[in-house]
């Protein structure tokens, strides 16, 4: 069975997702799972939804009803103007989410982010799978909640394998064409939990992982992973082979093609994870396996964004000692910070972390109580992978380095903005 995983930038319009049929009908969708994020910017849409809802913003109809819109538009294009049921259970989909919000006594933030954003994938998903059968495709449509099974911990969901397991073989029939979400699963209460920001393509390695699949694509906007975001950075190639350690370790320096999670699942079982075109499906792409390292070997760039520079030093002139350090990590751990690079001398420590949870003012306060602080935010982190010279210094041309860290294979510096 394969696996096939389609992000939002490949279902983001009607001619999109013509395009997904396409590239089934190039490649063959039998015994195939086929997993799909939101379409386009939704999962964003739906974020600016809560933060109405908690704000008590009167903005919030209005957010919804635009939504509403756009998604019926791309399914007036796709069904062809045609009387089609799905607008009345696109209809309903939404008017459930706008049930729900007005029905939630819930206060906690993370628990509702879940129930809402969730939304976006299963209308994806609903759309997806008519518009498949519309055009003669039959294909069984299931709810990832009732497969991708997980603890409480909403917005950072950890996965219980041994019942997501039984809960995928049960389900899922191995000999047909499948669609189902990316991004979410349930809590043992049934409550939606999703797996973090641009969780899909993990979502596609457990599905992969749990049956046995004999391999994964996910299929991007772009011809494979090359040596460097193409958004970001000028001449990149693609890289034709990549081993599971590299490509984990790529990935989680922040080449944002393959989500970090995605790849240990396969590892373990040796799947393979192509990285292919939807545009160009008959293009060779990556494939990330056992094998060599790197091919071609070459420095790969990575950029972090956003990111935040916190430097502490004792109160007292003392040194930061193991004690202090495992302090400050508990307060990491508490505030859901996630540190991506360390750097400490005898009487300062520095880390570059990410916000992504927004918790940094309280982590700030708390820290403050015990050693001064200074920070700042907005910096990037940028990483290369098999440095040599030359590629550090085209790297650090114009740029204001606030910190620079050599290891034998990786280079790091983190910059103002
Ligand atoms: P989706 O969510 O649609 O699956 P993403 O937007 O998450 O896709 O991933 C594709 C994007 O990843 C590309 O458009 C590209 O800008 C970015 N990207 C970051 N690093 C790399 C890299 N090393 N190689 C290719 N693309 C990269
Ligand atoms: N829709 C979710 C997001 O935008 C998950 C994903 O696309 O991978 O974060
Ligand atoms: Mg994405």
């Amino acid at each position: 069975m394969k696996v096939f995983k389609f992000g939002g930038a490949s279902v983001k319009d009607a001619d999109s997702v013509r395009n997904v049929l396409s590239v089934l009908k190039k490649v063959g969708y039998h015994n195939t799972l086929v997993v799909v994020s939101a379409m386009g910017k939704t999962t964003n849409a739906l974020e600016v939804v809560i933060k109405q809802y908690i704000d008590k913003n009167p903005d919030l109809k209005q957010t919804i009803t635009e939504l509403r819109t756009n998604h019926k538009a791309i399914l007036t294009d796709l069904f062809e103007g045609s009387n089609h049921p799905i607008s009345e259970t696109i209809n309903a989909i939404f008017d459930d989410l706008s049930l729900l919000l007005d029905r939630n006594k819930s206060p906690k933030y993370d628990y509702i982010y879940d129930q809402v954003v969730s939304y976006g994938e299963i209308i994806s998903t609903t759309i997806l799978s008519a518009y498949f059968d519309f055009k003669g495709i039959t294909n069984e449509w299931l709810d990832a909640r009732t497969l991708i099974k997980t603890d409480s911990t909403y917005r950072d969901a950890k996965v219980d394998w041994k019942e997501t397991q039984a809960a995928i073989l049960n389900n899922i029939n191995k000999k047909s064409l499948t669609i189902t979400q990316g991004f979410i699963g349930a809590d043992t209460n049934n409550f939606t939990t999703t797996l973090g920001r641009e969780g899909s393509d993990y979502s596609a390695g457990i599905f992969a992982y749990c049956l046995n699949a004999e391999s994964v694509s996910i299929w991007k906007d772009v011809p494979g992973v090359l040596n460097g975001d193409p958004r970001v950075f000028e001449d990149t190639k693609l890289l034709n082979q990549i081993s599971y350690e590299e490509a984990i370790e790529l990935a989680f320096y922040g080449a944002s093609v393959i989500h970090p999670k995605t790849l240990q699942p396969l590892q373990q079982k040796e799947i393979p994870l192509y990285v292919k075109s939807f545009l160009n499906p008959e293009g060779s792409g990556t494939a990330v396996s056992k094998g060599q390292t790197l091919e071609p070997f070459i420095p790969c760039f990575i950029v972090k964004k956003n990111q935040v520079l916190i430097s502490l030093s004792s109160l007292d002139f003392s040194f930061i000692v193991e004690e202090n350090i495992s302090e400050v990590f508990s307060l990491f751990h508490k505030y859901q910070i996630k540190v991506d690079l360390i750097q400490n001398s005898a009487i300062s420590f520095s880390v570059c972390v990410d916000n992504k949870f927004g918790h940094l003012d309280k982590l700030i306060t708390e820290l403050k109580a015990n050693f001064k602080v200074s920070y700042e935010e907005n910096v990037s982190l940028y990483t290369i992978r098999h440095f040599n010279n030359e590629a550090a210094t085209t790297l650090e041309a114009g740029k204001e380095i606030l910190l620079k860290q050599l290891g034998t294979e990786t280079y790091q510096i983190v910059t103002k903005q």
